[in-house]
């Protein structure tokens, strides 16, 4: 697909999002915020259930992980303690022409050049660079902007009331590292899972919602014995890679990038970005760390508290190590949405069987006899909407009731929809661009035989079933 073709798809992309209430842009009444964004109704199911997948895989359905829900202000020393208020900065430039500002290595690499340091480890603007709005080269040196921000606790507002709003939810994690191990009942190794809000002031957001500057991340601190660290790295990379591919993002549109050493931060011993093929690029949902001891030991350092962990087994004493796989929700959530989006052409009647054309976004003609179906085929258990239930015709009050009764069984299980209005196939059009995997449809019939026809999202394919056998094929496909 050329660049131009994947430009086109996202924004039909990013157009369905608004229209079918999945994402909008915050404040939109106020000309927006950029880098913040609101989720509808359907986009707030969908990252709940991206969240509850993550929840399950990683604290539900294992032993040694329990969960954690820290606030989002911590007290300012944890931010010492991690180097965030020292080093968690971008390389920023001012364009003196146009008086925009950039996030300088971002810019320099999509000019294929990579930013410079000096002697003393400053980032250095390499010759030929140029401003990407302007084109005009007096550019400032770049400096660094922290990204945290700020905010004061209490009334007054002066250094002593300075706080910050926390820029990884991780920090939350190790400083109740001692409580949680008092507390549950766990033995390295073992993990603390957290999902929360996390802020960061990014100089260039972008990409629809990939960079934001509020977003929520899903973060888990597994502690393990030292010298343990590279065989837990290499299963954490595994088993989230199992994990995506559970939620519906396959092997083929995902990537690992494995940092090299000297690529790596100096504490960590191994690190793996999950990268996936978005429209505007390959880039990263998830990076997976092998930190070492530095966060507890920070954490010990700077609280004067010990982090150190006596093992029963073999009675030692140590400072665990940490294997770190964080991931951002929203970043999936915009994964799932490009890699479920189609656009076909489709014969003008739902013909069972009929084999759709793909939309050339280069040239987007409707073919003779065709119209446009939009589809998100989303895996079911990540759809914000399971199953829909239609009355075949909404004036025929024994045909309304009937198919009540289905909607009221069906969704005290699953989150179900309930449409009456147009056509059937204007109704299953609907569902299929907000990628509802089942449509049950009240006919006739049922008021004879108690069967409805169930259809298939993406094959289309239809087959009558027993209303009493439905829960049972509903959750086979479902979960
Ligand atoms: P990037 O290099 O893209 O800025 P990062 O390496 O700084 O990301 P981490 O600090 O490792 O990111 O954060 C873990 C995860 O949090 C990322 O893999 C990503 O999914 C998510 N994340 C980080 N920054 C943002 C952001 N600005 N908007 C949305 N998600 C983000």
């Amino acid at each position: 697909m050329s660049a131009q073709e994947k430009n086109n798809k996202l924004e039909a992309l990013a157009s369905l999002c608004k229209r079918r209430g999945f994402i909008f842009q915050t404040s939109e009444i106020y000309g927006g915020l950029n880098g913040f964004w609101d989720y509808g109704p359907l986009g707030a199911e969908l990252k709940r259930n991206i969240k509850d997948a993550w929840w399950k895989a990683m604290v539900h359905e294992r032993e040694d992980i329990v969960g954690l829900d820290s606030a989002i202000i911590q007290h300012p020393r944890t931010w010492e303690a991690s180097g965030h208020l020292e080093g968690f900065t971008d390389p920023m430039v001012d364009c003196k022409a146009c008086k925009k500002r950039f996030r300088a290595d971002q810019f320099c690499e999509e000019q294929g050049l990579k930013l410079e340091c000096d002697a003393n480890k400053k980032p250095l603007l390499p010759a030929g660079a140029k401003c990407p709005a302007c084109g005009s080269k007096d550019i400032t040196p770049p400096r660094a902007f922290n990204l945290m921000f700020k905010t004061y606790v209490g009334p007054q507002e002066d250094t002593s009331t300075l706080a910050f709003l926390r820029p990884e939810t991780a920090q939350g994690i190790f400083a109740q590292y001692n409580n949680v191990l008092a507390c549950a009942r766990v033995k390295v190794p073992f993990g603390i899972a957290q999902i929360g809000k996390a802020f960061r002031n990014e100089i260039n957001p972008r990409n629809y919602t990939f960079r934001s500057r509020e977003f929520e991340q899903m973060e888990l601190e597994f502690f393990v014995k030292p010298g343990t660290d590279a065989e837990w790295h290499e299963y954490w990379v595994a088993e989230r890679l199992k994990w995506y591919s559970r939620i519906g993002l396959p092997e083929g549109h995902l990537h690992r990038y494995v940092y090299g050493k000297d690529e790596l931060a100096h504490y960590a011993s191994a690190c793996v970005d999950v990268l996936y093929d978005f429209p505007f690029g390959t880039q990263e949902l998830e990076g997976i760390a092998a930190r070492g001891d530095f966060d507890l030991g920070r954490h010990q350092q700077f609280s004067g508290k010990s982090m150190e962990y006596f093992d029963q087994d073999t009675k030692e004493k140590f400072v665990p190590h940490v294997v770190e796989p964080s991931a951002g929700t929203d970043r999936i959530a915009l994964a799932l949405l490009c890699e479920a989006f189609h656009e076909e052409w489709v014969p003008t009647s739902d013909v069972a069987g009929a084999q759709p054309i793909p939309v050339d976004y280069d040239n987007p003609k409707q073919p003779q006899g065709h119209e446009l179906r939009t589809v998100l085929r989303f895996a079911p258990c990540i759809a914000p909407i399971k199953v829909a239930v239609f009355p075949l015709l909404k004036n025929k009050p024994d045909l309304v009731t009937k198919a009540r009764g289905v909607y009221d069984t069906l969704r005290k299980r699953w989150s179900a929809f309930w449409d009456v209005a147009g056509a059937i196939g204007r109704r299953y059009r609907r569902q299929d661009e907000i990628g509802t995997p089942f449509g049950v449809t009240v006919d006739f019939q049922t008021l004879e035989d108690d069967t409805v026809t169930l259809r298939e999202r993406d094959s289309m394919q239809q087959v009558r079933v027993k209303i009493g056998e439905l829960p049972e094929r509903l959750s086979a496909a479902i979960g």
